[in-house]
């Protein structure tokens, strides 16, 4: 028997402080669930209600599948529970399943008589197992499917599927994008990260493993890769000169032609600037890099490993090559006006332009979560405001309503003014400026929602 399966993506709720405003990426887990089903004899769909215009109902009626796959962050349990819910209003045949990294850190969240399996880990191994029970070829119950109170299950230390069908989504593609990376291509190589900052959410996923891809197996599939802008989605993609620099060699020998965007880690890029050199030679674009703060003290209490003068040299390695460096920083909570001027001038010292400023959320699962749990402002079951963007505990020295203000002059003077835009024109051209500018002034807006409703 071959089952028909539909997957989609979740549209985040309309309160979720939108990065889809400036980058709209594939559903990458999707479509290795996709190739990987298929290859079984299973017929699969993806939808991507991002950029879909009809609803849920209209593709149920039409495709009429046997199987829902869902799949999403910490932002999108509220909506992925309402499709579920029309999925069984719909027809309560369709078995519905519930997958991501959220679902494999906090399974609990997805507990809903409208959702039949919630994946703790392993997604596409348990997916395969969920369809080989509803055909009756199994009769266990899937390993990786969470039982309220049963223990975590063991995750997978190596990744041996299929390559992701992305054909699956050929009609979105021209429309996938992050910022000024066009038709952009995403592709993972390596699974959880060797460090362990506080805050940080990823690791929980793998259970602070940190294993890889071959890079003869990545090479293989970016050649199959139609488009030129290619997204590394690894949580950091800089671990081992060695493995760098071997990759640099295989893309000049394979006569691989492509751009890179990548995340990396300060303390890399500072060490190993020859390596930035090389990267660069062979397509490496830009770089996401988790600088967090202007102060060694946080970092140290973030247990970042880095410092202040590390971040600074790998922001100037990275100007010296003309390699984007999109900063990532994090607002403290114990903040004042004083300290958000401290990182403008210090941001402005480095010269970045593109920076992502999140206050600090203590994320379930994190090690900081029972900390700031006493002060949350935002319930828990609120699951569309815990985006990142919006502040989820009271600051200890400022209000509410202050705190965003100093967020949102932050982002104007340091991206969205006159001469950053400029820069940007130059660069990037108009026309990609203007659409990234109407996305940065949305997502301005629904910072001023948040300043004028004070929470
Ligand atoms: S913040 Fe980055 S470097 Fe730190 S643990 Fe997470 S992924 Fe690794």
């Amino acid at each position: 028997m071959s089952l028909k399966v539909l997957l989609i993506r979740p549209r985040p709720h309309k309160e979720t402080i939108g990065l889809q405003n400036v980058m709209i990426c594939e559903p990458l887990e999707l479509e290795y669930i996709s190739s990987n089903i298929e290859a079984l004899g299973h017929k699969c769909i993806i939808i991507d209600m991002i950029l879909e215009k009809r609803p849920i109902s209209y593709f149920l009626e039409r495709l009429k599948p046997d199987v829902v796959g869902l799949t999403g962050y910490i932002a999108h349990v509220n909506i992925i529970k309402d499709y579920a819910k029309q999925v069984k209003s719909f027809d309560r045949s369709i078995v519905t399943i519930v997958g991501g990294v959220h679902a494999e850190v906090n399974p609990g969240d997805f507990e809903s008589k409208y959702i039949d399996y919630i994946i703790r880990a392993n997604g596409i191994r348990t997916f395969i197992e969920i369809l080989n029970k509803i055909e009756g070829k199994e009769n266990k119950e899937p390993e990786c499917v969470y039982h309220k109170g049963a223990k975590p299950p063991k995750k997978e230390t190596a990744f041996k599927y299929l390559y992701p069908d992305r054909n699956k989504v050929r009609r979105y593609r021209s429309k996938y994008y992050y910022m000024f990376h066009r038709n952009c291509s995403l592709i993972k190589t390596s699974f959880g990260c060797p460090y362990n900052c506080k805050f940080c959410f990823c690791r929980q996923i793998t259970d602070d493993q940190y294993f890889a891809r071959t890079l003869e197996d990545i090479v293989c599939e970016l050649k199959q890769i139609k488009e030129t802008e290619i997204y590394i989605v690894d949580d950091d993609f800089l671990v081992g000169r060695e493995r760098i620099l071997k990759f640099c060699d295989l893309l000049e020998k394979e006569h691989i032609h492509k751009k890179y965007l990548i995340y990396g880690r300060a303390d890399f890029i500072a060490a190993n600037e020859d390596v930035i050199r090389r990267f660069k030679q062979v397509g490496l674009r830009a770089v996401i890099v988790g600088l967090e703060s202007c102060d060694s003290k946080q970092l140290d209490d973030y247990n970042k490993r880095t410092n202040v003068a590390i971040n600074e040299k790998a922001a100037a390695i990275l100007k010296r090559y003309d390699v984007e460096c999109y900063g990532t920083f994090i607002l403290g909570l114990d903040w004042t006006k004083e300290d958000f001027k401290a990182l403008y001038r210090w941001i402005k010292k480095l010269g970045l332009i593109f920076v992502n400023l999140q206050p600090l959320t203590p994320l379930r699962g994190t090690e900081i979560y029972e900390k700031y749990r006493p002060r949350f402002i935002v319930r828990e079951d609120e699951f569309e405001k815990w985006d990142l963007a919006h502040l989820v505990v009271r600051p200890d020295n400022i209000s509410v309503r202050r705190y965003y203000w100093y967020t949102i002059l932050l982002y104007y003077l340091i991206t969205v003014n006159p001469a950053s835009a400029w820069y940007m024109v130059k660069k990037y051209g108009l026309h990609d400026t203007l659409k990234l500018s109407v996305g940065a002034f949305k997502v301005n807006i629904q910072y001023f929602k948040k300043l004028i409703g004070g929470r």
